[in-house]
């Protein structure tokens, strides 16, 4: 029984799309009639959203998608939520629903690696002799990732086959156990690995977030929280084990609590304790806390201004 107004949807489908630019404006239109709010990709490829709404907009809007003939078994994982996730709707047409800019075309429809189930996923884990593999971003990781995984310093998704073929070409004969938040980038990614030669290639099919929601497995051999591209910014996985693995960039302590730079240019996503946030203004460095623009002390004027104005009757 849901017991919260909203709902965040997340979803993707590798489907071909005629006209992706026209379906792109059709599909605006029709969220923003609808209420619902997030980031849509679109590309001749497929559909790959996140979205938030009310329980009763967001059952419209997959009533509706489920009525598509292209997108009537697309996988839609729900969570709860007080309120929107997002501040507005943004639907955009791609060239590609995740961007690994191989020179050549790769449709996970056509070459893919096996899936593997929460439960089987949980049981590879355990083998001492697999590669854990994180095709995420290293921003996304430092909160939150399987345990032993392999997590490549990469920045950008599509830098992810260059540091493959630099530091694990030798690891063709190898199980290869690779994971992303939601699924969408193994489909391809995993795919990219088969295409090298690597033998046993296995992806975690609906990724982390399944994972997390899975009744027997409960998120378990994954430490830390699981960042996410929405306002809420991670969301628990593990609950068995609630472990915080991240540290403050400052000071070096404990902490998940993941900010933005204020220096609007930097915008460097790091972990910062409270204390730190103050003592540090946000601010990744000193040039970033003496920009003009830094937004820290913007925002504490604000918060002081309206806190000021709801004490005066
Ligand atoms: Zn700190
Ligand atoms: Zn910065």
């Amino acid at each position: 029984m849901s017991t919260k107004p909203y709902r965040v949807l997340l979803y993707y489908k590798y489907v071909k799309i005629e006209e992706p630019e026209l379906y792109t404006q059709e599909h605006l239109k029709f969220c923003k009639d609808l209420g619902v709010k997030g980031r849509i990709l679109i590309s001749q490829e497929g559909i790959n959203g996140t979205i938030s709404g009310t329980v009763e907009q967001t059952d419209r809007y997959i009533e509706a998608m489920r009525k598509d003939p292209r997108f009537s078994d697309m996988v839609f994982k729900i969570d709860e939520a007080d309120g929107h996730a997002f501040k507005r709707i943004s639907v955009k047409h791609r060239n590609e629903i995740v961007t690994l800019n191989l020179d050549e075309d790769l449709s996970p429809n056509e070459v893919t690696g096996n899936y593997l189930s929460p439960k089987e996923w949980y049981e590879a884990l355990q083998d001492e002799d697999v590669i854990v593999l994180d095709a995420r971003n290293d921003y996304e990781t430092q909160i939150g990732h399987f345990q032993n995984a392999i997590i490549p310093p990469v920045k950008a998704f599509r830098d992810l086959p260059k540091w493959i073929e630099e530091n694990l070409a030798d690891k063709k004969d190898k199980k290869i156990l690779t994971y992303c938040t939601g699924g969408i980038r193994c489909e391809k990614f995993s795919g990219y690995l088969v295409k090298k030669g690597f033998k046993d290639v296995n992806q975690l099919h609906g990724g982390i977030v399944e994972y997390g929601k899975d009744p027997e497995v409960q998120g378990k051999l994954y430490e830390g929280k699981c960042y996410v591209f929405d306002e809420r910014i991670s969301v628990p996985i593990n609950h068995v084990e609630d472990k915080v693995i991240g540290h403050c960039y400052y000071c070096g302590k404990e902490e998940d609590r993941l900010v933005n730079c204020a220096n609007p240019e930097c915008n460097r996503q790091h972990i910062a304790c409270k204390d730190c946030e103050e003592k540090y203004e946000r601010s990744c460095s000193k040039e970033c806390r003496e920009h003009p623009k830094n937004r820290y002390w913007i925002e504490k004027r604000q918060e002081e201004e309206a806190s000021a104005q709801s004490v005066t009757p």
